[in-house]
């Protein structure tokens, strides 16, 4: 099935037609009963949608979809995208006792990234005689959508058309390595498998304790070792901060962990102020301790680096960006991501 809203299908309509919401539903509602209940409102919605021309599914001339319109359901699609990072080749026994291979690889587009993974020997075979490399752009035609473990995945069939580094003009239009790296995306925590930006919405659930202070450089702000900067020699080191979180966004949680700037936006308080405080208490804590029931539960909008943390293993965040979501820009979020 489709998973298009049937709000989104009645805000399509509507924007084409200019008519009123109230006619569209009523023209729906007529759609379901003309049908005799064969469909549901849902596949009513579509059919409507079809008598005004409104395609529903937007495609680029040649039927190539851009990453954010590639939806759940869909039989068949075509799409090209850079490759960002490619996956080991697995090989599996198959119930039968013969041996498959499949290896899946990152790619993407100025809209988003997808998963795409190749069963097809042939095709497996272009990243296994190094025929397509990370970097590389790639355009697959009549693949279908399934929805993994890890979010929406693009399968390719035996039939699909596997094409690297196309002379099209759509692969002109596609962002450098480094660049598609950079840009976030908003994204559900449990869709965070990879290194990567990215913006996340969701609340401190917690704080982990510790000493939140180190000393850094007061002209290029750079941590100090004994009042010494690799750069400027001998300096009066000036206090910065840290702060070590963990955020849920309802999907999962991850572990966030906020420098400088960031630090003193998290807490309200300047890292100066927080360590006189910590000073007078001494308790190098204590500044976060007595905002942390602001800080629990107050929903965050942060985009940062996500990088796995030599210590550990996981993937962390560092915060780069933070805001609360505001209500304005959230609405108009969730409208452009509705008329993709
Ligand atoms: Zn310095």
């Amino acid at each position: 099935m489709l998973k298009i809203p049937i709000s989104e299908i009645i805000s399509r309509i509507k924007e084409k037609t200019g008519l009123d919401e109230k006619v569209i539903e009523k023209k729906i509602d007529d759609k379901v009963e003309e049908l005799s209940g064969l469909v549901s409102r849902d596949g009513a919605a579509h059919i409507v949608a079809n008598e005004f021309g409104i395609q529903l599914f937007k495609t680029t001339e040649t039927g190539l979809l851009k990453i954010k319109n590639i939806l759940p359901g869909l039989k068949t699609a075509s799409v090209v995208g850079r490759v960002l990072r490619i996956y080991p080749v697995r090989v599996f026994t198959t119930k039968k006792g013969n041996e498959g291979k499949v290896v899946s690889f990152l790619i993407g587009d100025a809209t988003g990234r997808i998963r795409i993974v190749f069963w097809d020997t042939n095709q497996i075979k272009l990243i296994e005689e190094g025929k397509l490399s990370e970097g590389d752009i790639i355009k697959i035609t009549n693949a279908y959508v399934k929805e993994g473990i890890n979010g929406l995945e693009l399968h390719a069939r035996s039939a699909s058309l596997i094409e690297v580094n196309p002379n099209i003009p759509e692969a002109k239009e596609i962002p450098p390595l480094d660049e598609l790296w950079q840009l976030s995306e908003r994204v559900s925590i449990k869709n965070i498998t990879d290194e990567g930006v990215y913006e996340i919405r969701g609340a401190v659930v917690n704080i982990l304790e510790n000493n939140p202070f180190f000393d850094v450089c007061p002209i290029c702000k750079k941590r100090t070792h004994d009042g010494f900067c690799s750069e400027h020699g001998r300096v009066e080191p000036k206090k910065s901060m840290f702060i070590s979180t963990i955020v849920d966004d309802g999907t999962d949680n991850m572990r966030v962990v906020f420098f400088g700037k960031q630090a003193e936006q998290l807490i309200g308080m300047s890292s100066e102020e927080a360590y006189n405080l910590s000073k007078e208490h001494n308790d190098p804590f204590y500044p976060i301790e007595v905002k942390k029931i602001d800080i629990l539960g107050r929903e965050l909008v942060i985009e940062g680096k996500v990088s796995k943390n030599d210590f550990s293993g996981e993937l962390e965040m560092i915060a780069r960006r933070l805001t609360t979501p505001n209500p304005i820009v959230e609405s108009k979020k969730l409208m452009k991501e509705l008329e993709k």
